[in-house]
């Protein structure tokens, strides 16, 4: 890990403390990090101090000694106010004056912890800006400092605004020093998927349309929006979570193994399985908004901030498709949804049955359907259903399970940022979006996006979303490509 300037965008914002802070104290405790060189930048009147204050609060919420947590913030922070995230003067006067106080060669990271609306401005005056140092464009000496630029999620708000957005960054930046992030592949247990499939040859064997029948991906959120209705209305489910973490956890779960463990090879095979699959229809998208139930007496459109005619989706479901040899003809259905039932991310592989069914079941179970059920959170681990004979009762058979829990066996995850910041540090990009996969994430939604056409479905809060849903799952897939 290089000595380096970290620049943080929006450090005055929700993210920074919630999860930025503390990501940054941790990676800079690792054995052989460099000592921490933050720079804050906001619009907020705030100074070093303030900065250092609201980073020692953010640690210590996060369970750091309040002493440590002061000395690291007084050690590493500054503050860079600026009027406006196109007008960086004072972050570049920080940064030069940091440098030549640390003596550091001038690598720097800079993290866009914004609102989308500024990307665009902010991305320019940072390429204009390395332009002139000499640290991205046409002739870059081999000893030029480095310099990364990571841009947190949306990216984009449709396809057109997608494109439109890696224009304006690959005007400056080439692809190798952009990280887009999708904080879900940061996640110890979506990293294990890889290491699920391409380390036990008994599944990989098994996972193809050979036997598979059908793959169900699942996010379900028991949080709500109130309280984020400037952000989250007229965003919705589909773009807010179907687009990117669960499309995310479709392309790792549906990719062939990569031919090498870089991030080239995973993108490549990532962008294949998201150019085979067909753009998302209408029909085999279904779409939810919660109403009030178990013991919340508002539902959606009566949030603060919420027109009363809002078509928002708080719940989204849809059929995928792919036409590749290894799918075709396996419909995968990813659903998320808040106020749902219980918090739950899960990759449920359902087998196809053998070909003839010989026995009969017990206890109302559904026999000779194995399940497995890769369980991201809560409860990180496995279980994969079986049928048994059930004693004494002729040839009855009844489903258990086999299980895995991480917690049993491992200590604690380090938290998704944490990962992803190390990674930055460190100059690998395999955990971070692609500019290509990006795009192709959107075009495979465009269809559905907006789209009046399709009806919302009101659905009782603390449940499973709107019943509709279930036919996606039910249905078989239809025939036409
Ligand atoms: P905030 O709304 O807290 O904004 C971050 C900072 O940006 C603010 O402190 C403010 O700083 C500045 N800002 C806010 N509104 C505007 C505006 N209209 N124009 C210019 N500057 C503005 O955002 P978050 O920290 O919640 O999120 C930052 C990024 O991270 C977003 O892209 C978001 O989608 C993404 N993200 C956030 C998550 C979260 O849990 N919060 C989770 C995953 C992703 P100042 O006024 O000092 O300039």
């Amino acid at each position: 890990m290089d000595p380096h300037v970290f620049v943080l965008f929006g450090a005055t914002g929700d993210l920074a403390a919630l999860k930025l802070f503390p990501a940054l104290y941790r990676v800079s405790q690792r054995d052989g990090a460099p000592p921490p060189a933050v720079i804050g930048v906001g619009r907020s009147d705030w100074d070093d101090t303030t900065l250092q204050d609201a980073a020692v609060d953010a640690l210590t919420e996060a369970d750091v000694d309040e002493g440590e947590a002061r000395e690291w913030a007084e050690s590493a922070l500054r503050y860079a106010r600026v009027e406006a995230y196109d007008q960086l003067g004072p972050v570049f006067e920080t940064a030069e004056a940091l440098e030549a106080e640390r003596g550091l060669d001038g690598n720097r990271v800079y993290y866009l912890a914004l609102p989308p609306s500024t990307f665009p401005g902010t991305i320019t005056a940072l390429g204009e800006y390395e332009e002139d140092r000499g640290t991205v464009g046409e002739h870059v000496p081999d000893d030029a400092p480095w310099v990364r630029l990571v841009i947190e999620k949306p990216f984009g708000h449709d396809l057109a605004s997608a494109q439109e957005l890696n224009r304006i960054v690959h005007e400056h930046f080439p692809e190798n020093a952009v990280y887009r992030i999708d904080h879900f592949l940061g996640k110890e247990t979506v990293q294990n998927l890889l290491v699920f499939r391409f380390a036990n040859a008994f599944f990989e064997s098994a996972w193809s349309r050979r036997d598979v029948e059908r793959v169900e991906i699942t996010v379900a959120e028991t949080n709500d929006a109130a309280g984020r209705a400037g952000y989250f209305d007229g965003v919705g489910t589909m773009r807010d979570m179907i687009q990117n973490h669960l499309t995310q956890l479709f392309s790792l779960t549906a990719m062939e193994p990569p031919a090498r463990l870089d991030a080239e090879g995973i993108r490549r095979e990532k962008i294949k399985v998201l150019r085979s699959t067909r753009t998302a229809r209408s029909n085999e998208t279904v779409l939810g908004q919660y109403g009030p139930g178990a013991g919340h007496d508002e539902g959606y459109r009566d949030h603060e901030g919420v027109p009363e005619d809002s078509r928002t989706d708080t719940f989204a479901a849809v059929r995928l498709h792919l036409d590749n040899w290894r799918w075709q003809g396996v419909p995968f259905v990813l659903r998320t949804g808040k106020r749902m039932a219980e918090r739950l991310t899960e990759i449920a592989v359902v087998f196809r049955r053998p070909p003839i069914t010989l026995f009969q079941a017990s206890g109302g179970c559904d026999p000779e359907r194995n399940v497995l059920r890769l369980r991201l959170q809560p409860n990180e681990g496995f279980t994969l259903s079986f049928d048994v004979k059930t004693p004494g009762d002729g040839f009855g058979v009844s489903t258990r399970e086999l299980s895995f829990r991480y917690e049993d066996t491992f200590g604690p995850f380090p938290d998704a940022y944490e990962t992803l910041l190390r990674d930055v540090a460190e100059g690998d990009p395999t955990l971070f979006v692609h500019a290509e996969e990006a795009e192709e994430a959107w075009r495979i939604y465009h269809a559905v996006l907006d789209n009046t056409d399709i009806e919302v479905h009101p659905y009782e809060s603390g449940g499973w979303g709107p019943d509709a849903a279930g036919r996606l799952v039910e249905a078989p897939p239809p025939e036409e490509s």
